[in-house]
């Protein structure tokens, strides 16, 4: 089980995170919503101990998260990645078992650890572009490749910033049946989005976030219009989902700033 308690983030003047807690079961995909700038990519970095100026613990199976950083598979926000850096895309996926080689290793790839790249790439439907540059891919098979990451690294927990920014429909379709597979795995799923879609419902779990934690339930309890009101000053985004706020009104478990 994850557990994040009181989390606060201040950039030089900025409070970017204030006493966020929540705790996340095993073997569930979790959606961490709000609107741009509410601390979502903050949030996920400071779970893995990245920002200095951060406050509070956050515990994996009742000991720090970060001291078991190789459990966790972290994607990061697409506009944090340097595309143009010279790397294929089998040596992007292959960085994910670097922690996996013994020492007496680390010149080659050890067969098991080619194994695990190869079928990674072929989940994703990328096997045929192993030696492409990524600067040369499009934006679904970008985020296709940094997928095959997270799954050759075989964490159980994944911390993805954003996955769906620049894919096409196929991409995400096939994403989400790839987070549906890892989730029977038993892996724990933490995938931030600030689009909304009638993909929402798709998650166990959202945590509604706006600098401090709004709500955290199942989606029928945190997409309530005083919510999305608190979140995004206007109740109308409800609407812009496709849902109504009727359907929402049974909200039981919440939590408020
Ligand atoms: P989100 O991912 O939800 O869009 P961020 O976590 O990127 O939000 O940012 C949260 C807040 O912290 C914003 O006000 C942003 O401007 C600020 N911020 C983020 N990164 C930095 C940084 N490196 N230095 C200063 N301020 C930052
Ligand atoms: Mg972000």
């Amino acid at each position: 089980m994850l557990e994040v308690r009181d989390l606060s983030v201040r950039y030089r003047e900025t409070i970017a995170l204030s006493n966020i807690s929540f705790e996340i079961n095993r073997g569930t995909v979790v959606g961490l919503i709000g609107p741009n700038g509410a601390g979502k990519s903050t949030l996920l970095k400071s779970m893995l101990g990245l920002i200095p100026n951060q406050e509070g613990q956050v515990f994996y199976n009742q000991q720090f998260l970060k001291q078991q950083c190789q459990k966790v598979a972290y994607l990061p926000q697409r506009s944090q990645i340097d595309w143009d850096y010279p790397v294929t895309v089998w040596n992007v996926v292959m960085m994910a078992r670097i922690n996996h080689q013994p020492w007496w290793r680390m010149g080659g790839a050890s067969r098991r650890s080619q194994e695990i790249v190869q079928e990674a790439l072929a989940r994703v439907e990328l096997d045929n572009l192993r030696d492409r540059p990524i600067k040369q891919l499009s934006g679904g098979q970008q985020q296709r490749v940094f997928l095959a990451r997270a799954i050759a690294q075989q964490a159980d927990l994944l911390l993805l910033d954003e996955p769906f920014t620049a894919i096409d429909k196929k991409t995400e379709s096939l994403m989400w049946q790839i987070y549906e597979e890892l989730k029977q795995a038993g892996k724990t799923l933490l995938i931030s989005c600030h689009e909304w879609g009638e993909t929402l419902d798709r998650y166990d779990h959202l945590l509604l976030l706006n600098h401090c934690l709004i709500a955290s339930g199942t989606p029928r309890q945190v997409l309530t219009p005083e919510h999305i009101q608190l979140a995004y000053g206007s109740p109308d985004v409800i609407n812009l989902a496709g849902r109504s706020p009727q359907a929402a009104t049974d909200a039981e478990e919440f939590m408020f700033c």
